[in-house]
C-alpha cells in the first residue's frame, strides 16, 4: 500500500516513508484552551483524525503514536482569567474538558499522547539552554529570543521574504532585539502572571518553544509528519523548525508538513465582530455530530471550505439515506477499494465520497465505520420536545381557523417557528379537511 502525502515543506505530493514503520510519529499543534472551540478549529481535528485512522489501517493500530497538545500557556488565557476574576487552572480546565467532550461527538479518536504544555515547561528550559549554549538564541533584558539569521536556512518551510517575515512576525519592535525577526523563547512574568523558576528568572514560554518540546518528548528528534492548520505555517511552525533543528542538529525537525485550509461561514470568514462564528459545541445542539464530520470531509483538506447550513443539511440527508439500507454500527471497519484508494492519495475525502455512493451497503456501511462513522443520527434536540403540547397547538390553530380567527391561527403558527418547529398544511383528500403536520425545522 502506497500512501501519497502533499508536502507543504517541499510543495510536492510525495510517497510517505516512515522512518521507522513500527512506529509512525505524528504530531499536530492543539488547541489554545481559553474559550469554546469554532468549527474552524475541528477542521485540523477530523482532518488529521482521518489520518490518524489511515495510519492505523496501513502500519497496524499499535504502530502509530499520534501526539495532539493542549496549549494551556497562553497570553490569551491569562487575559481570560482575568477578565473573569478565576485562576488560570479554572478557565484552562473548563475549556480543555469541553473541548475533548466537544470533539468525541464528532467520532474523533483519542491521540496517543495529549502532552500539556505547563507539563513540559522543564523540557522548553532545557532546548532553549541548549540554543544559548550552540549560539542559536541570547539573554536580553530578562527575555531569551532565538537568533533567526543565526540559521542559515531560516525560512525553509514558508518560502517568505525577509520584509514578509517582518510584517508577519507582527513585530513589537522591542529594543532588546538584534534583529527584527527574532522570536521569544522565555519572557519575564510579573507576579500576578503564571511563571516558572528558570536560569533567566521566573517567566514562562513563548508559544512556539512549547509545540517543540512536547514533540521531542514525545516522538524524537526527527518524526514523520507534523499537521496543522495553513495560518500556523508562519510563524509558528517556521520557527518551531528553527528551535528543533538549531537544538538537535537535524536537517528536518519533520519529514512531512501538513497544512489544512481554512474554513468560512456562508462566504464569509468567522468572525465574532461578523456574528459568524460558531462554536462546535452550538452546531451539536442542532446536528448530530456525524453529520458535522461528514460534512467536514466532503472538501479536500487543503482546500479552503464554505460552511453552510445548506450543505450541513445535504450532509444529513446523504447519511441518513446510507444508514437507512445499512448501518456502519453493525459493520465490521475496514477500508477498502476505492474509498482506500481514494484517501491514499493525499487524503482525497470527496474521492472517497463519490467511491462510498457507488459501493454497495454492506462494503459502504463497513467503510463508513472505519472513518469514524457510527450510524447514530439520534437528533439532539429530540429529547427537549414536547410533543404533546405541539400537538395541542396545531388543535388550538385549527380551531382558530374554523373560527376564522386567522389572526390567532398566524399567531400559533409564528410561536411554534420561533421554537424551530415548522409546519406544513394540506388537505384531507377525502374529507376536504385541513391537516397540519410538524417538523423540527434546521
Ligand atoms: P488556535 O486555537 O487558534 O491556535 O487554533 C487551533 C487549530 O485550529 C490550528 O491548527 C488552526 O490552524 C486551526 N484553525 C483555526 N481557525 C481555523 C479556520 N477558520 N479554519 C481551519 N482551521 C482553523
Ligand atoms: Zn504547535
Amino acid at each position: 500500500m502506497e500512501l501519497k502525502l502533499y508536502n507543504t515543506l517541499t510543495r510536492e505530493k510525495q510517497v510517505f516513508t516512515p522512518i521507522d514503520p513500527d512506529n509512525v510519529r505524528m504530531y499536530v499543534c492543539g488547541p489554545t484552551v481559553y474559550d469554546y472551540a469554532h468549527i474552524g478549529n475541528a477542521r485540523p481535528i477530523i482532518v488529521f483524525d482521518v489520518l490518524f485512522r489511515l495510519l492505523r489501517h496501513i502500519y497496524g493500530p499499535e504502530h502509530v503514536t499520534y501526539a495532539r497538545n493542549i496549549t494551556d500557556v497562553d497570553d490569551k488565557i491569562n487575559a481570560r482569567a482575568r477578565e473573569e476574576g478565576v485562576p488560570i487552572s479554572d478557565v484552562t480546565a473548563r475549556t480543555t474538558k469541553q473541548f475533548l467532550e466537544d470533539i468525541a461527538a464528532l467520532g474523533v479518536l483519542p491521540p496517543t499522547v495529549e502532552p500539556t504544555a505547563t507539563g513540559h515547561i522543564a523540557e522548553m528550559i532545557e532546548m532553549i539552554k541548549m540554543l544559548i549554549a550552540n549560539g542559536h538564541a541570547y539573554e536580553a533584558d530578562g527575555h531569551v529570543l532565538f537568533n533567526t539569521p543565526s540559521m542559515k536556512d531560516y525560512g525553509q518551510l514558508s518560502r517568505r521574504s525577509l520584509d514578509e517575515m517582518i510584517a508577519g512576525a507582527r513585530v513589537d519592535v522591542a529594543s532588546y532585539k538584534k534583529d527584527e525577526t527574532d522570536f521569544v523563547l522565555w519572557k519575564p512574568s510579573d507576579a500576578d502572571t503564571p511563571g516558572w523558576d528558570s536560569p533567566w528568572g521566573r517567566g514562562r514560554p513563548g508559544w512556539h518553544i512549547e509545540c517543540s518540546a512536547m514533540s521531542w518528548k514525545h516522538l524524537g528528534e526527527v518524526f514523520d509528519i507534523h499537521g496543522g492548520g495553513i495560518d500556523l505555517q508562519f510563524p509558528h511552525h517556521e520557527n518551531e523548525i528553527a528551535q528543533s533543528r538549531c537544538a538537535f542538529g537535524h536537517k528536518v525537525m519533520a519529514n512531512v508538513w501538513m497544512h489544512n485550509g481554512f474554513l468560512q461561514v456562508e462566504g464569509q470568514k468567522m468572525s465574532k465582530s461578523l456574528g459568524n462564528f460558531i462554536t462546535i459545541n452550538e452546531l451539536l445542539e442542532k446536528w448530530p455530530g456525524e453529520v458535522l464530520r461528514f460534512n467536514m470531509l466532503r472538501t479536500h483538506y487543503r482546500q479552503p471550505i464554505d460552511w453552510t447550513e445548506k450543505s450541513v443539511q445535504e450532509s444529513w440527508d446523504i447519511l441518513e439515506g446510507w444508514y437507512a439500507k445499512a448501518s456502519p454500527a453493525g459493520a465490521g471497519p475496514n477500508l477498502t477499494g476505492e474509498v482506500l484508494e481514494a484517501l491514499l492519495d493525499d487524503m482525497n475525502t470527496p474521492k472517497a465520497i463519490a467511491a462510498l455512493h457507488q459501493m454497495d451497503d454492506a462494503e459502504r456501511a463497513s467503510n463508513l465505520a472505519a472513518l469514524g462513522f457510527a450510524g447514530d443520527l439520534t437528533d439532539p434536540r429530540a429529547g427537549d420536545v414536547d410533543e404533546a403540547k405541539i400537538e395541542a397547538a396545531i388543535a388550538r390553530r385549527l380551531e382558530a381557523f374554523k373560527a376564522k380567527d386567522f389572526a390567532e391561527a398566524d399567531r400559533i403558527r409564528d410561536e411554534l417557528t420561533a421554537q424551530g418547529i415548522q409546519l406544513r398544511d394540506s388537505k384531507d383528500s377525502e374529507t376536504g379537511e385541513r391537516v397540519t403536520t410538524w417538523e423540527l425545522k434546521r
